[in-house]
């Protein structure tokens, strides 16, 4: 079985994983930031007091890196001004108070043989389409390499590593299809021969309903269930033992790598001109009544969600974003959904551990465990004494904030945090040495 070195092995508690998706109800009023993706926020393209129709552009991409956003209702604009988001502390967002018809956009169905790699790009593009694993970067600049790299190999990621989340397994298993005509069409977009798919094998299901579904050359790589088995890099090397440099992206070495969601957006917007206004969400963890998987209207609030999966059943201790190990806290139900959600994770109080931190007793367990084979002991020790210098010569850069570190350390020490802090800096550093080197 293919894995990679380092990593840990989490309880899964894949509770949902044999819970078909349901549709969420409508919600009744949205709130939809217009900073939901890795680059800039989109610009507003209503005015309050707008009526707006399902799927019609409300925000629109002005920049290289950027994604327009959608209304995911039919009705009145109510307010654009700061409101809370998941991703940032608060940001622009646009409130719609819907009027229960939910009429979309018109749009017509196209042809792929009929449609060029620009025609594909553009049309990704305009559908606002981001990575749905949960990074958030915009679809159509990852489909655009430099002329001088060429792309060989898309790969679709099912692994879906974290605990709790199943709505990529419920994907695979009930859109298969979809996810299918989605690596064809990434594949033409940036002209690659090779279409893999990859799956942990602990999802047996998925991995019979992929196999039986994929096409020509493609093919459907089992992994080991580990984490951080779905994250881009570690991908790459187990499947093409190619290994992507520091500092670069997967394109560097011929290689888009897509969410298994990501792939189904990216053929509903290219073969049927739908945006992106709704995802598959999982709603798990113990402080949940009945958890599910959904299919949400982006916009609606964490607590219509949460209600319809019956509430809280016991005391809540922590509601994240995403999954236990890369997910973020929430601190209020306010908060919407956005592109990037993967689930809504509520765990209980007796379920908190002791955070006391103590003092590092050089056991070298978060060492081993790294997949970036860096040296968070040193890094954690360098950020908490602002020891910036020798922290940098640790290559904090290529930290993937994957946890695993920080889930061994039987000091409880906050390493990602640490990491992340001297990470910030040595990217800063990096950044302002090529402006001046371009500068010379
Ligand atoms: S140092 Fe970074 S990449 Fe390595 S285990 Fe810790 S969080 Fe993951
Ligand atoms: S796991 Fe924790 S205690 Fe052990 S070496 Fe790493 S930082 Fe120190």
């Amino acid at each position: 079985m293919r894995t990679f070195s380092g990593g840990i092995h989490p309880p899964q508690s894949k509770n949902t994983k044999d819970k078909p998706i349901e549709k969420a109800d409508l919600p009744k009023k949205v709130v939809i930031p217009l900073q939901q993706h890795s680059g800039c926020q989109a610009e507003p393209v209503v005015s309050v007091g707008d009526m707006v129709k399902t799927g019609q552009k409300i925000g629109e991409a002005k920049a290289f890196i950027s994604a327009n956003i959608h209304s995911s209702i039919t009705g009145k604009i109510e307010s654009i001004k700061k409101g809370l988001s998941p991703i940032l502390r608060d940001g622009w967002c646009i409130t719609i108070e819907g009027d229960g018809t939910d009429e979309w956009v018109t749009s017509q169905k196209n042809d792929l043989d009929k449609l060029s790699p620009e025609e594909i790009r553009q049309k990704i593009k305009d559908a606002g389409i981001v990575g749905l694993g949960g990074a958030g970067f915009p679809t159509h600049v990852k489909l655009c390499p430099p002329c001088n790299t060429k792309v060989d190999t898309v790969i679709i990621n099912g692994a879906e590593c974290e605990s709790y989340l199943t709505c990529d397994n419920r994907l695979m298993i009930e859109r298969t299809n979809e996810i299918i005509e989605g690596l064809e069409i990434i594949k033409k977009a940036v002209g690659a021969k090779n279409g893999y798919i990859a799956i942990e094998d602990n999802k047996p299901k998925a991995i019979e309903k992929v196999k039986s579904a994929v096409k020509g050359s493609d093919k459907v790589f089992v992994l080991k269930t580990k984490y951080p088995q779905g994250a881009e890099k570690q991908l790459i090397k187990v499947i093409l033992s190619r290994e992507v440099p520091s500092c670069k992206l997967p394109l560097d070495v011929g290689v888009v790598v897509d969410n298994v969601g990501t792939a189904v957006a990216v053929r509903n917007a290219v073969l049927e001109n739908k945006p992106l206004v709704e995802r598959v969400i999982t709603v798990c963890g113990s402080g949940i009544s009945t958890e599910r998987n959904l299919l949400v209207r982006i916009g609606t609030s964490f607590k219509d969600i949460i209600d319809q999966c019956g509430g809280f059943k016991k005391d809540v201790w922590k509601v994240i974003m995403g999954g236990p190990m890369m997910g973020l806290s929430q601190f209020s139900l306010d908060i919407p959904v956005i592109k990037g959600t993967s689930g809504i994770l509520a765990m209980t109080l007796d379920e908190r551990p002791d955070l006391r931190e103590r003092n590092c007793i050089r056991c070298g367990r978060c060492v081993a465990v790294c997949p970036m084979h860096l040296m968070p002991n040193m890094l954690g020790l360098y950020s908490a004494r602002f020891m910036m210098n020798e922290g940098f010569k640790y290559n904090p850069e290529d930290c993937i904030e994957c946890g695993s570190c920080a889930y061994v350390c039987p000091a409880k020490i906050p390493l990602v945090q640490l990491i992340r802090f001297v990470k910030g800096k040595k990217l800063e550093h990096l950044r302002c040495k090529s402006e001046l080197l371009n500068r010379k």
